[in-house]
């Protein structure tokens, strides 16, 4: 089934001259990884706001789970769409520990879905077990290390088990030896929760590594959308 599909979606800046994102339409499958690949300022991170909400395109439309989440006369807030993120410097809250940063966005999930007490504690556990933190619940961000932080931002984004996660650029802050271990280790939490992943990330190895299909961005288009196998065989 498909989980995302984007329809000649264009997002122009008010004081720019020429659209961010131009035309894009893109579908992603139940479970693929796809990444972004492209060069500064080729719209990569705009594509990624547009889909989770936080930007509203002026042209085309976006729908998740085969329900329109905006264009065709919706908008629906980044609140109410099944998608979670996780952002290159971790944007977590320093003066709360892991498990209420977990839960955080299940207390916040918009009018329509109040969650009693019970079940967000139980989610946010499960969560932060899935990346591997049992037993740092009680812990605050200044006391893990990065990749320990990049860790909960991963747990709060899959709390509310979505069904797309949308990464920008999750592993640029972390040393190389803890890029390499987790991106891999990203990657099979999201296959193992059958979670489909959008990476931002303007590194070609790092596309290649994770993602079952690359779609080179340039100068708010996409240029190329194929697999990591037929990118690398391009003379
Ligand atoms: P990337 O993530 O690939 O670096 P961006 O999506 O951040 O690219 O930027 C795409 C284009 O939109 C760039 O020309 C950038 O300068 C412009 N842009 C990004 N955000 C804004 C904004 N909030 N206001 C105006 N222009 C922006
Ligand atoms: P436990 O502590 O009970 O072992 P787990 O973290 O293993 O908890 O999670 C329990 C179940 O919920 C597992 O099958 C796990 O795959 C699933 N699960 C946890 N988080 C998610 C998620 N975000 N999306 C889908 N399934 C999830």
């Amino acid at each position: 089934p498909t989980v995302l599909e984007l329809h000649n979606v264009t997002k122009q800046y008010q004081q720019q001259t020429v659209p961010a994102i131009n035309q894009v339409s893109l579908q992603l499958r139940q479970g693929e990884l796809l990444a972004l690949l492209g060069p500064s300022g080729c719209g990569k991170t705009t594509l990624l706001r547009t889909i989770a909400g936080f930007e509203n395109p002026e042209k085309g439309w976006i729908e998740l789970a085969k329900q329109p989440v905006c264009g065709q006369g919706t908008t629906l807030p980044p609140e109410r769409r099944d998608v979670g993120i996780v952002f290159q410097d971790y944007a977590l809250f320093p003066h709360l520990c892991v498990i209420d940063n977990v839960s955080f966005g299940l207390k916040h999930l918009g009018r329509h879905r109040r969650l009693p007490n019970a079940q967000i504690q139980t989610l946010a556990q499960e969560a932060i077990s899935l990346v591997g933190l049992a037993g740092f619940e009680r812990r605050y961000p200044h006391e893990l290390s990065g990749g320990q932080q990049q860790r909960v931002a991963l747990a709060r984004a899959l709390a509310p088990r979505p069904s797309l996660v949308l990464l920008d650029e999750p592993f640029s802050n972390l040393d190389v030896q803890v890029r390499l271990y987790l991106r891999q280790e990203v990657r099979s939490i999201l296959k193992g929760v059958g979670a489909s992943g959008i990476f931002v990330t303007h590194d070609q190895q790092e596309a290649l590594a994770i993602a079952d299909r690359v779609a080179v961005m340039r100068a708010g288009r996409i240029e190329q959308l194929a697999s990591p196998e037929e990118i690398y065989e391009q003379p």
